[in-house]
């Protein structure tokens, strides 16, 4: 069903770069054989799921939606990978992306935009977008994405389904190809909040192959996501994130949501994090320094694409063809902006001011968490905007992660949940837990279904 599913929609919404039937087919018997053998599986073993292609597997391209990486092959599978291969889901094929994971709309895809299913001039969000429109166009009951800034989250709330961006260290990043190493975090795209639940537990837990990977039992988050009842929770509205700038229809949708927490049990109260208010601009600095690190190792001579040379060019010109027709426009505006944040004599000023912005932030959480269990927010300002309507204008685009990206910055769990129509186009509701309560984000998310 699913593959007659994205036959039928791919060639409109575009949100798989690469599906192979055959293999998804092999997959599923490989797994009935296991089972046959006797082998104890877990509640999705069979279950189809696709992968956003920035996760390394060896038996399907990884691109990262990008003309860098076009037709390479990775030598191993992502730790993400290989633990949903061992828990028997079924590789459908890889979903499309935003380049490298920079965008908010799946535009910057290097393979053309994914479209969103509610309406196909519209986008299904970004970086992930690929990954969220597949899961609400039925093309595949889970997908996995990664959240840097809001990724899963933002394409989750446009597109009317479930994303979870796991609390950092929570999942392991070994195979995820790097964007900005101190933001970077895994996490399910999904229909319900159950089904997210159980994703997200095959996929977490200690790798010691990840620096950063948290070496704690994961907790049982099926549990709380089938729970119905709010009761002796307390509820953080932040003051910041609902004003000006947000859809009226978002702030409709949001007020009636908080008010369904309310009748779970839930005490609301309105909570104030001001340094919330200078997130974007300081990710803005500390994302694209990570990134013009990361993306260095793409210099034409260890992956992927190599341009111009025909044996009469040097090593360095090679790298520079390579990275000129490599990268797209987001791609070097970033790499541009990220050294030079980074450069001698600039450093202080600008990454260092952001460092200092981000423990900020930080402060903010844990003060807010001394008084309520986790703090809401609608997940994103507006509803899907059309296809080509941000392009032109990077600062309107980086809008869509304002109330995302905190969470990113302090590493703490955060999730998108839907929370009914405006104008016919879905909203979210975000949920952001205490570090290692990722428990919380689906207690309250799965109240709303
Ligand atoms: N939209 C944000 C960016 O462009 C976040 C991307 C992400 O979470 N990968 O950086």
């Amino acid at each position: 069903a699913c593959l007659e599913q994205i036959e039928a929609l791919n060639p409109i919404v575009n949100a798989f770069l690469a599906v192979d039937p055959e293999h998804a087919l092999a997959q599923a018997r490989a797994v009935d054989a296991r089972r046959a053998a006797g082998e104890e599986l877990g509640p999705l073993a069979g279950v189809p799921i696709g992968v956003k292609d920035n996760y390394c597997t060896t038996d399907f391209p990884t691109t990262c939606g990008s003309r860098m990486l076009e037709g390479w092959v990775p030598p191993y599978d992502a730790t993400v990978v290989t633990r949903l291969r061992e828990a028997g889901l079924v590789i459908i094929g890889k979903t499309n992306m935003d380049e490298f994971a920079m965008g908010s709309s799946t535009e910057t895809s290097a393979f053309g935009p994914s479209r969103n299913p509610w309406d196909a001039e519209r986008v299904p969000g970004g970086s992930g977008g690929g990954s969220a429109a597949a899961v609400a166009a039925f093309m595949v009951p889970l997908a996995v994405g990664s959240d840097t800034g809001g990724s899963i989250r933002q394409p989750g709330a446009v597109t009317g389904t479930v994303g979870v961006k796991a609390t950092y260290g929570g999942s392991s990043r070994y195979g995820l190809v790097a964007m900005a190493s101190s933001l970077d975090q895994p996490g399910p795209c999904t229909r319900t909040a159950e089904d997210a639940a159980l994703l997200h537990e095959v996929i977490a837990g200690h790798d010691p192959r990840d620096s950063a990977s948290i070496d704690r039992p994961v907790p049982d988050l099926v549990g709380a996501a089938r729970a119905t009842d709010l009761s002796g929770m307390r509820v953080g509205v932040v003051a910041e994130f609902r004003g000006e700038g947000y859809e009226e229809g978002v702030l409709a949708r949001f007020e009636e949501a908080v008010e369904l927490l309310r009748e779970a049990g839930a005490e609301v109260v309105e909570v104030s994090c001001p340094a919330f208010s200078y997130a974007l601009p300081a990710y803005y600095l500390i994302q694209p320094a990570e990134l013009s690190s990361n993306l260095a190792r793409f210099d034409g001579m260890r992956y992927g694409l190599r341009a111009g040379d025909d044996g009469t060019r040097s090593a360095e010109e090679v790298m520079n063809l390579t990275r000129e027709a490599g990268f797209g426009r987001e791609g070097k505006r970033r790499i541009i902006i990220g050294t030079y944040a980074l450069s001698a004599g600039y450093y202080d000023a600008y990454y260092g001011s952001a460092q200092k912005v981000r423990t900020l932030i930080q402060a903010d959480f844990d003060r807010a968490f001394e008084a309520v269990d986790v703090l809401v927010s609608p997940t994103t300002p507006t509803t899907a905007f059309k296809v080509g309507e941000r392009m032109q204008d990077p600062m309107s685009m980086y809008m869509a992660d304002l109330c995302t990206i905190p969470s990113n910055m302090a590493g703490n769990a955060s999730g998108s949940f839907p929370s009914g129509l405006s104008n016919g186009l879905p909203t979210g509701l975000q949920v952001m837990a205490p570090p290692m309560e990722d428990a919380r984000v689906y207690r309250v998310g799965a109240v709303l279904e």
